[in-house]
């Protein structure tokens, strides 16, 4: 503990992830879907993490992760919890420059564990961190191997226009979001038949009618609605127009938390998320968001808004879209039988 931690005053602000005191242990209806349901964008980022991430998803009905976890994790994730994770290959993030050599012999560990998609991360900070671009000479080995070897693509571009509005105003340094998605867009071109995921519903929840012109174009582009807090941010802000987009796009956007598990993050931190997901998709709620969105000033903390979409929609964007997608790559989830209770 730091100096200044110790010295200073206690106090009963409430954790950050449950500013509202929200009992997240109450239960919560079984979501009506037929069939498994698999968050297709999360980060278990260690397999020690793995009892209570999966214990708060069982209280919350989610059965499956798609994770980006680091390639040493993998096999003990996939031996403690067989038949429930599948993998996004990604390169070693703690690195202070991209090594592509490495990230290359990860590609290749990671499809040996039957992993068949990678992330390609350029968001605006992620360009300015590690000096690169989707649509540069030295990515283009990467793109050749990932979609030679059949994989996927999960690209995170774009971030919140809070942030575009804040930290990146300085356009020198990140560019604008117009330039991220002329570079995203030019690599997505050159490559149409590789299934694609747009990360965030393609990092630009705020702008429906950019989303609606990428998916009218872009005929293998799915979006995931993952990020709590941004997606509780801005879907609420424009609550009935994002629901109308749900409802017209159903078959094309696909459920994903971008849970994130850590060594300080127990039961509360990830029910916060999860249940702010359920209550945002399937649910009517008007109320606060039990998390703190440090983009907004502490007065101004988001509303709620739920979308109560229907459950056609929620079959579509929690099991069968994500099934689809996985089938594509030859990949299902198969969850080991129910251990059979004696009988008499
Ligand atoms: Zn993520």
């Amino acid at each position: 503990m730091s100096q200044a931690n110790a010295t200073a005053e206690p106090t009963n602000r409430p954790p950050d992830c449950n500013r509202t005191g929200i009992d997240f242990h109450m239960p919560m209806p079984r979501l009506k879907v037929k069939g498994i349901v698999i968050d297709f964008h999360s980060h278990l980022l260690a397999n020690r993490h793995g009892p209570v991430w999966f214990e708060t998803a069982a209280h919350f009905g989610i059965d499956c992760f798609v994770t980006m976890s680091p390639l040493e994790e993998a096999v003990g994730m996939l031996r403690d919890h067989p038949g429930r994770i599948h993998f996004i290959a990604v390169p070693r993030w703690q690195d202070a420059t991209p090594d592509y050599d490495d990230w290359m012999r990860r590609i290749e560990g990671f499809y040996n564990l039957g992993s068949r998609m990678v992330k390609f991360h350029m968001s605006p900070g992620t360009l300015d961190r590690w000096k690169w671009r989707l649509d540069s000479p030295t990515m283009r080995p990467i793109l050749r191997e990932v979609t030679s070897r059949g994989m996927a693509i999960m690209t995170h571009v774009g971030d919140p226009e809070t942030w575009y509005q804040g930290k990146y105003t300085d356009h020198s340094r990140y560019g604008t979001r117009e330039e991220h998605y002329q570079m995203w867009e030019s690599v997505m071109r050159e490559y149409p038949n590789t299934p694609w995921v747009g990360a965030h519903l393609g990092g630009n929840p705020e702008n429906l009618g950019r989303l609606q012109r990428l998916l009218d174009t872009y005929p293998n582009l799915s979006l995931d609605c993952s990020a709590t807090r941004w997606m509780v941010r801005e879907i609420s802000n424009q609550r009935d127009q994002a629901r109308e987009f749900f409802i017209r796009n159903a078959g094309r956007i696909i459920f994903g938390s971008d849970q994130v598990s850590g060594d300080d993050r127990g039961f509360d931190f990830l029910a916060s998320r999860f249940w702010a997901h359920r209550k945002l998709w399937e649910t009517a709620y008007i109320g606060p968001s039990p998390i703190v969105d440090p983009d907004l000033p502490q007065d101004q903390q988001p509303t709620l808004r739920g979308l109560a979409l229907p459950d056609s929609v929620l079959q579509s964007i929690y099991h069968d879209n994500a099934v689809r997608f996985l089938d594509r790559l030859g990949l299902r989830f198969e969850l080991p039988p129910m251990p059979q209770t004696k009988a008499g």
